[in-house]
């Protein structure tokens, strides 16, 4: 008989011990998670800003064709000499010719002012009409365009700059 309540006991105190074991195991946990969440959190966002700006990245070339490339003239936004990444823009009519403009006020810009209807050309560095103008991209990949007189004067301009790209 005290054989078995010693048992008894021993298993007792031997459950209490392995509860606070298991409670001490789960206080560690908590520790490393405390420690991992925001490490993980770092991680994740290292991670996704260096995606987001490798899609930029590849954003910029899906969407802008290269120098070599003619861009159609009504995806210009020819007030802000910007590349509208392929939408086309509002026509604006003029005895010069046909241009084109993202915006109201850049509608205005066109119709108004006689110096942002031409350009330089920067082969021959004539100044020459937007509206009769050859245009693509700059090198500088800045989403702005230069207009050419001439498809001569751009092949000229893309072996000058091929090296940029
Ligand atoms: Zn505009």
């Amino acid at each position: 008989m005290p054989m078995k309540i010693k048992r008894v006991k021993q298993s007792a105190s031997g459950r209490k011990h392995q509860k606070e074991k298991r409670r001490n195991i789960l206080l560690n946990s908590f520790g490393v998670l405390a420690l991992i969440i925001p490490l993980t959190w770092a991680v994740i966002g290292i991670y996704k800003y260096e995606k987001e700006g490798a899609e930029e990245k590849n954003d910029y070339k899906a969407s802008h064709p290269g120098i070599e490339k003619l861009i159609d003239p009504n995806k210009v936004c020819m007030a802000t000499n910007a590349f509208m990444n392929g939408h086309e823009q509002m026509l604006v009519p003029n005895q010069e010719g046909n241009f084109y403009a993202c915006s109201q006020p850049c509608i205005s810009t066109i119709q108004l002012s006689e110096v942002e209807r031409y350009a330089i050309d920067p082969v021959s560095n004539n100044r020459i009409s937007k509206a009769k103008a050859f245009i693509c991209l700059h090198p500088d990949r800045s989403g702005k365009v230069c207009y050419f007189e001439s498809k001569e004067n751009h092949i000229e301009f893309v072996k000058i700059h091929k090296n940029e790209r």
